[in-house]
């Protein structure tokens, strides 16, 4: 029994290693090595030949470009490509190719709140239900020509997102690559559903824990399936329900260190100065909306290599459901200080992500994000790089986020030139994900 037991010890120990071996440190595996088969690509090679290509930093007219399996070989000025015998060609002409674009925020267990507010979603609705909302949501992504979605929390609804990864990845549904973060955490007392009898335990939106409890709740979370952590460092529990702090700086620096020592990334939702100021020194990767951010906050974050991610699709959406037209005359206060730190974050070269929170807003309206960022005075062809090869850098995507040899097949085409007018991201023509075609003209 002993030496059995050594046996057993020893070949646990042995996959353990090889498993270390194999992962690349902070780089998210894109399949497991035991998943079963998903679609499969089309056998013959594709030469897709549009009008122009975004190859996720610059725009180049007359480029083809080449797909065998699921990876790019070749793109580059159709003359220079050397095309194997028997390709079938996609002629594209008026389009623009470009990287399948990257949801930087989104929340698949999520619809609009002026259908369902987010209490009742999280608090009357079975986690089955979410699940297989989420599975229509996941497709509605890809199809919109979201390739891959960051999800930022279940809100309730468990590790569904893992689960909505596992299914899409076996071929189970259509839907984009997948990066989870399964609950996410939240300081005990901060988050909702709020406003019950304190002798209810109500269900809340995400997995509250302090101090040194939160190295196991990390902890399991990864064992559970997330890709990263998702905390939030402040929250709207402050005497007059405004936002303030939630973790204090030494729990927000457990978390992170945590997460790493497992090769994992730790992301946070702020909005106050303060919570952005300790989660960028704590060592988060990314920071979420971000709306109260200054100057100095920003600069800071770009000294420290943190990027923002700042959903402006949420915020317009949540104030269109409260009744504003969306008329300049009548623009919220709310929003004219979200354009203002918007264009403080432009102004201090902090890298900036695209990612709209959607779930907030319609699944499939993902390009909402894209344009108010145009609309906000970034530059089209930033946002266009944002939603692409910065996203995947961001992300540790390093096989995606661009059109280049050697990189996933992840491409889309859109109709007209996205550079020229941003909303041409709706009408996309073709969606490719790992060599495999959801949409074709
Ligand atoms: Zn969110």
């Amino acid at each position: 029994m002993g030496s059995l037991r050594m046996i057993f010890l020893l070949s646990l120990f042995a996959m353990a290693s090889q498993a270390g071996l194999r992962s690349q440190p902070h780089e998210i595996s894109l399949t497991s090595p035991s998943r079963p088969q998903g679609p499969i690509p089309q056998p013959r090679p594709l030469l897709l030949h549009p009008a122009r290509t975004f190859d996720g930093q610059a725009m180049h007219e007359g480029w083809a470009v080449l797909v065998e399996g699921n990876r790019i070989t070749a793109a580059g000025p159709l003359a220079a490509l050397s095309v194997p015998a028997g390709a079938e060609a996609i002629e594209l002409p008026g389009h623009t190719l470009m990287p399948g674009l990257i949801e930087g925020h989104s929340h698949l267990l999520l619809y609009p709140y002026n259908q369902a507010n987010w209490n009742d979603q999280v608090l009357k609705e079975s986690n089955e239900l979410r699940a297989i909302r989420g599975a229509v949501h996941a497709e509605k992504n890809l199809l919109a020509g979201f390739t891959t979605v960051r999800e930022l929390g279940t809100e309730g609804a468990g590790y569904a997102d893992v689960a909505l990864k596992q299914a899409i990845e076996q071929g189970i549904i259509p839907g984009p690559r997948l990066i989870v973060s399964g609950r996410a955490i939240v300081a005990t007392g901060s988050y909702g559903p709020k406003g019950f009898k304190p002798d209810f335990d109500v269900p809340l939106g995400a997995e509250p824990a302090d101090g040194d409890a939160l190295i196991r709740v990390v902890r399991d979370q990864i064992g559970k399936g997330a890709d990263f952590i998702k905390v939030y460092a402040d929250y709207r529990w402050g005497p007059d329900g405004e936002a303030r702090p939630t973790f204090l700086q030494e729990e927000l620096e457990l978390m992170v260190r945590t997460a790493r020592s497992s090769g994992r990334g730790v992301v946070a939702h702020a909005s106050t100065a303060e919570g952005m100021r300790r989660a960028t020194l704590a060592g988060v990767e990314t920071i979420e909306h971000g709306d109260g951010g200054t100057a100095e906050v920003f600069h800071l974050m770009k000294e420290k290599g943190v990027a923002l991610c700042p959903t402006l699709a949420a915020g317009d959406a949540i104030l269109r459901y409260r009744g504003w037209d969306g008329s300049p005359e009548t623009e919220p206060e709310r929003i004219k200080q979200k354009k203002q730190s918007f264009k403080l974050a432009l102004e201090s070269g902090v890298t900036i992500l695209a990612g709209g929170d959607v779930g907030v807003f319609e699944h499939g309206e993902n390009v909402r994000e894209l344009e108010l960022m145009v609309e906000y005075g970034m530059q089209p062809l930033e946002v266009l790089r944002a939603a692409t090869a910065v996203n995947a850098e961001a992300f540790h995507l390093p096989e995606l986020g661009r059109i280049r040899e050697g990189f996933l097949a992840d491409i889309i085409a859109v109709e007209g030139n996205p550079e020229d007018d941003i909303s041409s991201l709706r009408k996309v023509r073709l969606v490719m994900k790992d060599g495999v075609l959801y949409r074709k003209l």
